[in-house]
């Protein structure tokens, strides 16, 4: 069968990969300069690796994704760290993940961290936040550990929303002090929205120690795309799909930009719903409703390359968004040596937001402005000086929102077109968006075309 596949993201790219091995000849066409979507990354002259436009890495329970790296022969390329990520009380993050307990023995002058399992140092760590009274401490590590460890089964769980359930099992000051600043963080008006299968998973599916790949998530993206070109994939960057149409004798005319068409058996689109709406008009009506149902949040990341460290050895630091103007401080170089950075301090400063939000509209210069009071709260020490360069990424397909019996409203990745198939952010479930996940669904939806192709004969 002949297959175009449209966006060269991790899904397309893990499709293309096993689609090709099945022997079916594979095109795959990406708007953009490169691949990667948005685990893709961008370079500074001095910077020997890219960095990705939005944080990344990925966690050691992430099977789909670490088992195409070794088939593509990449593992020696990917490496597990245990970096610091905190919350930010008071005046200060506490690291509540990452850290060991360390203990002064006499005669020694440096504490020694005891090999504690992780889960245990998590489990102290949180029972020393100062942010939560103490019951409160305990409580939320009971909660952690019954939603880590207890749950067999998420289906249940997705018939409540997360805001009613850590309600009920963990208490108004709980939710106040810690879930609710989670959800609302990243779901902003539709926190009380969001299932509690959704928290489940990011509490089951994470490790403590984190991965990362020589040369970025862009480094696996472009392996990636010389492994499928290995198998006979053809991969074009930098040429938009503009529209699909049905031809009356079957498969599909693939309208490229420039006004060039070719014809494939089958398609396969990744990315955002609208995407998928505006390429096949032609997909019925009760399926479009479907699509236009499916709601999400976008991100705006700034990455502010300083000459100084800012937050002294945390990696991620989860603020309050009612005290600072971005949720997320990602200070990448505590995880990844800024010797390949050219000596850059990286520092993301992130959001999830409505794409209506202002963010979406401010200058990148205005955004700065936001933004640079907030760093010298976290680091009393830091001036505008320290400033070297600075970058705005927007996305506004960057977190689907998961509502309560969510799998109900997931569309299938065989569209009711026939040969049209659909793999997104939006059909991962009931794990959060990843790009594990979108490896294991862009293997999904091959799997899917191979059987579509075989009723076809
Ligand atoms: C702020 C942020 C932080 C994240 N952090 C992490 C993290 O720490 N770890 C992690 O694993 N994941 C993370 N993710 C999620 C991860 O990036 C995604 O889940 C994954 O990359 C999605 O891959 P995809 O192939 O499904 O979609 P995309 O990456 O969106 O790929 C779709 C591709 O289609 C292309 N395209 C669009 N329109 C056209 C067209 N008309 N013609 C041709 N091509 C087109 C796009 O350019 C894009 O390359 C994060 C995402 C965001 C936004």
């Amino acid at each position: 069968m002949n297959i175009v596949i449209v966006g060269a993201g991790l899904a397309g790219l893990a499709a293309a990969y096993d689609l090709a091995k099945a022997g079916h000849t594979v095109a795959v066409y990406e708007a953009s300069a490169q691949a990667g979507g948005l685990a893709s990354g961008f370079r500074d002259a001095r910077w020997e690796w890219p960095l990705e436009r939005f944080y990344h890495h990925i966690f050691t329970t992430d099977a789909a994704i670490i088992d195409l790296v070794r088939e593509i022969g990449f593992t020696s390329q990917m490496f597990f760290r245990r970096p610091l990520t905190a919350q930010w009380w008071g005046q200060r993050g506490y690291a509540l993940t990452g850290a060991r307990p360390a203990l002064r023995l006499p005669g020694t002058s440096q504490p020694r961290e005891l090999p504690v399992p992780d889960l245990v140092a998590g489990a102290l760590a949180v029972l020393t936040y100062p942010g939560l009274p103490p019951l409160e401490r305990l409580r939320l590590n009971a909660l952690m550990a019954y939603l880590k460890l207890g749950v067999r089964d998420w289906r249940p769980l997705e018939r409540v929303t997360a805001a009613s359930w850590t309600r009920r099992w963990g208490g108004e000051t709980l939710y106040q002090g810690f879930f609710g600043p989670l959800l609302e963080g990243k779901f902003g008006p539709y926190a009380e929205q969001v299932n509690m299968a959704w928290l489940w998973s990011r509490f089951k599916a994470r490790s403590v120690r984190l991965g990362y790949f020589q040369g970025g998530f862009q480094g696996l993206a472009d392996a990636l795309v010389a492994a499928v070109r290995r198998l006979g994939v053809s991969v074009t960057l930098g040429t938009a799909v503009e529209g699909l149409t049905l031809r009356p004798a079957g498969g599909w005319r693939v309208a490229l930009a420039a006004s060039s068409t070719l014809d494939a058996d089958a398609v396969i689109v990744t990315g955002a719903p609208g995407l998928l709406r505006k390429l096949a008009p032609e997909l019925p009506g009760s399926y479009l409703i479907r699509l236009d149902n499916l709601r999400s949040m976008g991100a705006v990341v700034m990455t502010i390359a300083l000459k100084e460290s800012l937050t002294g050895g945390l990696y991620w630091v989860n603020m309050p968004k009612d005290q600072f103007p971005f949720l997320a401080l990602v200070e990448h170089t505590n995880f990844i040596d800024r010797a390949h950075y050219g000596g850059d301090t990286l520092v993301y400063c992130g959001d999830y937001l409505d794409p209506a939000h202002e963010y979406f509209q401010l200058s990148d210069a205005a955004l700065l402005e936001r933004f640079l009071p907030a760093l010298q709260r976290v680091n009393p020490r830091f001036e505008r000086g320290w400033v070297r360069d600075f970058w705005v990424h927007r996305e506004r397909y960057a977190q689907p929102v998961v509502p309560v019996n969510h799998a109900r409203n997931i569309p299938p990745l065989a569209t009711p077109l026939p040969g049209l198939f659909w793999a997104s952010m939006s059909q991962v479930y009931p794990w959060d968006r990843g790009t594990n996940f979108a490896v294991e669904l862009g293997r999904d939806v091959a799997r899917a075309a191979v059987a579509y192709s075989a009723v076809q004969r």
